[in-house]
């Protein structure tokens, strides 16, 4: 079967979403960032080499000033994002502190990996890290980029960078913590009979088709930007599971083979 294979890996890059790290009510979901922790910390206990690519700046920065609604302008955007990744960051050193664990941070835009110097500053910044057992924890430098236009400095969404960090270091897998349960024939939300698919060994016009936009106010680029992400991982030849990250210690099952989410890999 498959699944197997994902037996063997060693490195792995874990993407998570803001609807996964703050509660739709705009409160931090300290539960699921607590448990997400624990996975990383007991993954790098079993000596795996872990990296963490997580959304969720913006989110925490609104909770802290207690917006309703996102800010409209960029530099407010960039504001909140600034105040927001601090205070990401602690929590997450925080409670992989408890765990025992190291956490380093590392901000990217998209035209430090396009150089080849610049990127090679990144990889020898992330293989140092894993070698010293600090997590990397990745996120967008949201400071250089927000425009969404911006296609010189932004990687679009964290599902691309989540993607590109897992060729940059050749991991094993990428595993993509959504909302959803993986990628399904039609979004499942307006179309009840949905259903889920197992096994993605290529992106083909058909499969992009089933694909929908976002399903939550903190969701970022919906299964289209999920898709191409996907097809990165496949073109490299390197394998991603979008699973949901309710629970985040599915990671678990998911490294031991279990038939969760969507697996794209393909069939060689
Ligand atoms: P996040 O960035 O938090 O992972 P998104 O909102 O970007 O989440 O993407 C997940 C959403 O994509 C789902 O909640 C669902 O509403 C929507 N969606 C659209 N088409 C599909 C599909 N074919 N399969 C699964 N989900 C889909």
């Amino acid at each position: 079967m498959i699944r197997e294979k994902l037996k063997n890996s060693k490195r792995i890059v874990i993407k998570i979403g803001t609807s996964s790290l703050i509660y739709p009510n705009g409160n931090i979901n300290l539960s699921s960032i607590d448990a997400l922790a624990f996975v990383l910390a007991d993954l790098s206990n079993q000596g795996k080499e872990i990296l963490l690519v997580t959304s969720g700046a913006i989110g925490v920065g609104m909770n802290q000033l207690q917006l309703k609604t996102r800010p409209s302008t960029i530099p407010e955007q960039q504001a909140v994002a600034s105040l927001g990744q601090a205070t990401l960051m602690n929590i997450y050193s925080q409670r992989l502190a408890s765990y025992g664990k190291l956490a380093g941070q590392v901000l990217l835009t998209r035209d430090v990996i396009e150089y080849p110097e610049s990127r090679k500053n990144v990889t020898n910044t992330l293989e140092q890290l894993l070698q010293m057992k600090i997590i990397p924890i990745i996120n967008e430098n949201d400071t250089v980029s927000v425009d969404e236009l911006d296609h010189l400095t932004k990687f679009g969404d964290n599902d691309q960078l989540s993607a590109i960090v897992a060729q940059l270091t050749h991991a094993d897998l990428l595993v993509m913590l959504s909302d959803i349960d993986g990628f399904y024939s039609d979004n499942p939300n307006t179309n009840p009979e949905a259903t889920l698919h197992h096994h993605i060994s290529e992106i083909t016009p058909e499969i992009t088709q089933q694909a929908g936009g976002k399903g939550s106010q903190f969701g970022t680029g919906g299964m289209a930007s999920k898709l191409k992400a996907a097809k990165r991982i496949l073109d490299h030849d390197l394998a991603m599971v979008l699973a949901n990250g309710k629970q985040p210690k599915i990671i678990f099952d998911i490294i031991e083979g279990a038939p969760i989410g969507t697996l794209f890999m393909k069939n060689n």
